[in-house]
C-alpha cells in the first residue's frame, strides 16, 4: 500500500464578462475581433494615461467571494506587479498584493454514493476545499509565433481584460479531485453570471501546484502553468504525481518551486523557467488608483444580487422528489435546469425525460436549445408525460410523438389524433389479437402450462408487434395471463 500523500493547490484565472476592460473603456469582448482593434492609449500604456478601475468588475469579484463564503475586507487596494514580457506594454501588471477583495472561503466538492448493490439509495458526500483569497487583476496581451518566421506578433485586444484570480489552500488530495473542484467552480461562476467560464475560449485558465509527502519528507513543489481544460488539469497533475513519486528518494531537500509546462499532445510536462519569488516582482501600491472601501450596506446590496447557486438548486430538486443523480445532471446544465423550472411542478419523470430524451433529441436534430424551447415549451412535455401516466400512450410511442413535436411544434394530443397513436386499452380489441396469437402457437401454450412461464415474453412481443406497440401493457398482461391460465375462452 502506498503511503505517499499528494498535496495540490490551484490558482484559477477567470475572465470576467464586463462590458469594458479593467482600467479603460475599451470593449471587453474580443471574440472574432481584428487583432489590436480594441485598444486605447490606456491599455497600450501610453505615457501620461491614467487607469480608472471598472466598478462592475470589482462588484463581480465581491459577489463571487460572497457566494463562496469569503470575508470581504472593508478596504482593498491595487498594486503593481513588475515583470518584463513583450505582451505587457506597461512593464507591470496592475494586480493585488496584500489587500485582495476577498479572503478565505471554500468550495464544496461533492460525490454521489450509492449505499450498496442491493440498496440503490443515493446520497451526496462532500469535501470542502478552502480558498486562500480571490483578487482582481488585468490580463496581458497575446503573442503568436508564425511558423518559420524569425519574429512574433502581439495582439493587445486582451491586454487589460479583467481577470479574477481564485487561489485555493493546498487542500486537494488527488488529480481527479482537482478536476472536480474546477468543475464545481466553473458551474458556480456560470450561475453567478460573472463569466461565461468557457475553458475552450480561454475564459478560465489554471496553474496547478503539486507536491508529494512521505515520512515527513516532501518533494519540491511543481507548478504547472496555463492548463486550459479540465482534462489537462487532471492529466498534467497525474503525470507529475507519478513522476514525483517514482523519483521520490532522489529529490534534494531544498529545491524551492519548479515551474513546468504541459504538452497536451504528448500528455507530459516539461521544465520551464525557475519560479520568481514574490520579491522579484517588486510589488508596490498602484499610485494612480486610491484604496477602495466598501460599506456594510454596499456589501449587503451585492449579496442580494446573488441568485440561486448550483448547490441550492440541487437541494431544491432533490427535495421535490427528483433522484440525486438526475438532479445533479440537470444542475450541471443550467439551461436544462431552468427549462425544468419553467414547469408548474418539479416532477421526477419530467426531470428524467429532460436529462435523457431532450438532451439526445437536441444533439440528433442539431438545433439550438433556444430554437427547441420555442417549439417545445416544457408544458408540452408535461402534457406528454401525463398521457403516459394515464395509459393513453405507451412510453415508446411518447418518444415518437416527442420527435414529431420538435419538428412540427404541435401539441401531443394533435399528433396522437393525426397519427392514430392512442394506446389500445379496449379489452375486446386486445382479446381478439391475443386469441389469434395463442391459437397460432399451441406448443408454447403447452410449455407455459407445464411451468415454463418465461414464454409469456414471446406472446407479449408478438402482440405488441401486431398492435404497433400500442397495446396498453397493464391490460395486455392481465388479459394474456387469464387466457394462458385458461380462465377465459
Ligand atoms: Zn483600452
Amino acid at each position: 500500500m502506498s503511503d505517499f500523500k499528494t498535496t495540490i493547490g490551484l490558482e484559477i484565472h477567470c475572465q470576467l464578462k464586463t462590458k469594458s476592460k479593467m482600467f479603460c473603456s475599451c470593449d471587453n469582448n474580443a471574440e472574432n475581433a481584428e487583432p489590436n482593434s480594441l485598444v486605447c492609449p490606456v491599455c497600450l500604456a501610453m505615457p501620461g494615461t491614467l487607469p480608472v478601475a471598472n466598478r462592475s468588475a470589482i462588484e463581480m469579484t465581491i459577489m463571487t467571494g460572497l457566494a463562496l463564503g469569503c470575508d470581504i475586507p472593508s478596504e482593498s487596494k491595487f498594486d503593481r506587479k513588475h515583470y518584463f514580457y513583450p505582451d505587457l506594454p506597461k512593464g507591470y501588471q496592475i494586480s493585488q498584493y496584500d489587500k485582495p477583495f476577498c479572503k478565505g472561503g471554500e468550495v464544496e466538492v461533492s460525490y454521489i454514493r450509492t449505499a450498496n448493490e442491493t440498496n440503490s439509495e443515493q446520497r451526496i458526500e462532500t469535501r470542502k476545499i478552502r480558498l486562500n483569497r480571490i483578487h482582481l487583476e488585468e490580463d496581458a496581451g497575446k503573442l503568436t509565433h508564425p511558423a518559420g518566421k524569425d519574429y512574433s506578433l502581439v495582439d493587445l485586444n486582451r491586454a487589460g481584460t479583467p481577470l479574477m484570480e481564485i487561489v485555493t489552500e493546498p487542500d486537494i488530495t488527488s488529480p481527479a479531485e482537482a478536476r472536480q473542484f474546477m468543475e464545481e467552480l466553473q458551474l458556480a461562476l456560470k450561475y453567478l453570471k460573472v463569466s461565461d467560464a468557457d475553458m475552450e475560449k480561454g475564459h478560465v485558465r489554471c496553474d496547478a501546484n503539486i507536491s508529494i509527502q512521505k515520512d515527513g519528507k516532501s518533494s519540491p513543489i511543481i507548478e504547472i502553468k496555463n492548463l486550459n481544460s479540465f482534462k489537462f488539469v487532471e492529466q498534467a497533475l497525474a503525470f507529475e504525481e507519478k513522476r514525483l513519486t517514482a523519483d521520490f528518494e532522489n529529490w534534494p531537500e531544498k529545491m524551492g518551486k519548479i515551474t513546468r509546462g504541459f504538452d497536451s499532445n504528448k500528455g507530459i510536462t516539461f521544465e520551464q523557467r525557475r519560479k520568481e519569488e514574490a520579491a522579484d516582482y517588486r510589488y508596490f501600491p498602484e499610485p494612480d488608483i486610491p484604496p477602495i472601501s466598501f460599506s456594510e450596506t454596499e456589501i449587503n446590496d451585492l449579496r442580494l444580487k446573488i441568485k440561486e447557486l448550483p448547490k441550492q438548486k440541487q437541494k431544491k430538486f432533490i427535495e421535490a422528489g427528483i433522484r440525486v443523480d438526475v438532479a445533479e445532471k440537470l444542475v450541471r446544465q443550467p439551461h436544462l435546469a431552468e427549462y425544468l423550472e419553467t414547469s408548474t411542478q418539479l416532477k421526477h419523470d419530467l426531470a428524467v425525460f429532460i436529462s435523457e430524451e431532450v438532451t439526445r433529441a437536441i444533439a440528433e436534430h442539431q438545433i439550438l436549445f433556444e430554437e427547441y424551447q420555442t417549439k417545445v415549451p416544457v408544458t408540452k412535455i408535461a402534457d406528454l408525460l401525463n398521457l403516459v401516466a394515464e395509459g393513453i400512450i405507451s412510453k415508446t410511442v411518447a418518444k415518437e410523438i416527442f420527435y414529431e413535436m420538435i419538428v412540427t411544434g404541435e401539441v401531443p394530443a394533435d399528433i396522437i389524433k393525426k397519427k392514430g397513436l392512442e394506446q389500445v386499452s379496449d379489452t375486446g380489441e386486445l382479446e381478439s389479437v391475443i386469441n389469434q396469437i395463442v391459437k397460432e402457437n399451441p406448443d408454447l401454450v403447452e410449455k407455459y402450462r407445464s411451468g415454463k412461464i418465461q414464454v409469456v415474453g414471446f406472446f407479449v412481443g408478438k402482440i405488441m408487434q401486431s398492435t404497433s406497440g400500442k397495446a396498453n401493457p397493464q391490460v395486455l398482461n392481465k388479459l394474456l395471463k387469464e387466457k394462458l391460465d385458461g380462465h377465459s375462452a
